[in-house]
């Protein structure tokens, strides 16, 4: 849910224009990459561990609504209340109703991209209630006035020297420097009051379990258990597809979430929350909320998108995009940047406002491969183009390119003509080996070379292969 006030284009113009932008995301894509890499590479069980991965989470969505239910009456049974909610807006409306109830004025948030799905941080600012995000990178976004541009470091779109001179401008005691402790250090003590004075906290979860209905959350920095432990109210906010049957599954997943998120063995902090504070607890919550949201999901199982449903939200497939290390996460303009994002936007805001999307993809196949669920990504964002096609959702000039060039490929002796007279238009152009600058090819000299193409075309050096004379 986020102002879509530019078009892709245009947002992307400005990213690729952005010098500091390219900077932060190299340093901090670049890095979970290569630790992703060395993850894997010491855990030799990992296709094995990634095919369970994906028939858990296929067996889930193949029986939700069996595990909606059992999760439902365990939560209760533990003293949790399960509220429905269908869209974005219905989401949003329970979170604020339940913090209004009890006359909250401030709220502790941990990171949760569902919030951001159905729009909490505007709709509690909205109802006059202080929202104070906890995640370090949510908080710097947060101070920022921006939106998170990734789903595991919101703030991957900053520099540490962009990170301190906002700290600078906006914490009461400034960093020492701009190292990360020290600007660990300042967070941390302009959020510690925060933390112990909030009247609820509100957090996303991992995963849900079925079988206790407890909610996992798994962070880095301890802020979900500071967030959810000391206000008397602790609300999740969970999308349907996060269920699996119990605790031995969750771990299963943890196990890819992990090493295909940070490439750690495992996170600092996994907490299980299961139902407010009973007689014997020293601390936690008096009550204990849990909203069920739907917003688009139980479509998409019957939408040829269900597969989409195993994400477990760990990043890998925008780490190594190579159109996301381009331009990063606000070009995309909503909620989910990078390939995920691109099939999931269309899916959740409707195609109409969203069809450049699936488009912006090299289709390298890239994203599939580290995808610790197995899921198909190019094989959806074809899906998606097939679907905007057909639906006359594409502007007229791409409509008419992609008519007259399938009008030469489908007529072989025009088709040789056409190639042969382009191979030798292009070669007017190269230099070294590469095209620079080429009429009515600025779209994509602006930005990058392109290789300049061998002297014959791939058909007459077939020919000549086939005659025993390879050029
Ligand atoms: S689509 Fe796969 S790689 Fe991308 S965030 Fe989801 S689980 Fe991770």
């Amino acid at each position: 849910m986020k102002e879509q006030a530019l078009s892709f284009k245009s947002r992307t113009r400005a990213a690729l224009a952005n010098k500091t932008l390219k900077t932060a995301i190299d340093r901090t894509a670049g890095n979970a990459e290569v630790k992703r890499t060395a993850a894997i590479s010491e855990f030799p069980q990992f296709p094995a561990a990634r095919a369970l991965g994906r028939r858990i989470k296929d067996h889930v969505i193949g029986n939700l609504e069996h595990y909606l239910v059992e999760f439902e009456r365990n939560a209760v049974r533990s003293g949790a209340k399960v509220h429905w909610a269908r869209t974005s807006e219905e989401a949003s409306r329970i979170v604020v109703h339940l913090c209004r109830r009890t006359g909250a004025q401030r709220v502790t948030r941990s990171k949760s991209m569902l919030g951001e799905e159905i729009g909490l941080p505007h709709a509690l600012e909205a109802a006059g209630i202080e929202r104070v995000e906890t995640d370090l990178a949510e908080h710097i976004v947060q101070l920022a006035g921006e939106t998170p541009s990734h789903i595991v470091w919101p703030a991957m779109h900053k520099t540490r020297e962009q990170v301190a001179s906002l700290f600078n401008a906006k914490h009461a005691v400034h960093p020492e420097s701009d190292s990360i402790p020290d600007l660990v250090e300042s967070a941390r003590r302009d959020l510690r009051q925060k933390f112990l004075t909030a009247d609820v906290g509100i957090s996303g979860a991992n995963f849900l379990i079925a079988d206790t209905g407890a909610v996992c959350t798994v962070t880095n920095e301890g802020n979900a258990e500071l967030t959810t432990t000391p206000p008397r109210i602790h609300i999740v906010t969970a999308g349907i597809e996060k269920l699996v049957p119990s605790i031995d599954h969750a771990f299963a997943l943890l196990r890819l979430l992990v090493r295909s998120a940070t490439g750690g063995d495992f996170t600092q902090y996994t907490t299980f929350h299961c139902g407010p504070k009973r007689a014997e607890d020293a601390d936690g919550p008096d009550e204990f909320h849990i909203v069920l949201v739907d917003n688009g999901r139980t479509r998409m199982l019957g939408g040829g998108l269900a597969e989409m449903l195993r994400c477990i939200r760990c990043g890998a497939c925008m780490n190594h995009c190579v159109v996301y290390r381009q331009i990063g996460g606000h070009a995309y303009g909503a909620t989910y940047p990078g390939p995920m994002g691109s099939v999931l936007t269309p899916a959740i805001d409707g195609l109409a406002g969203s069809h450049d999307l699936p488009n912006a993809c090299t289709l390298n196949g890239k994203c599939a491969e580290v995808c610790p669920v197995e899921i198909p990504l190019p094989t959806l964002l074809r899906g998606w183009r097939e679907r905007s096609w057909k639906e006359g959702l594409d502007p007229l000039t791409v409509r008419a390119g992609i008519g007259l060039w399938a009008y030469f490929a489908c007529q072989p002796l025009f088709y040789r003509l056409a190639t042969a007279g382009s191979v030798r238009w292009m070669r007017l152009f190269r230099k070294g080996g590469w095209i620079r600058w080429m009429p009515l090819a600025g779209g994509w000299t602006k930005y990058r070379d392109f290789p300049a193409p061998q002297r014959s075309t791939f058909i007459s050096a077939y020919k000549a292969m086939r005659k025993g004379s390879p050029k």
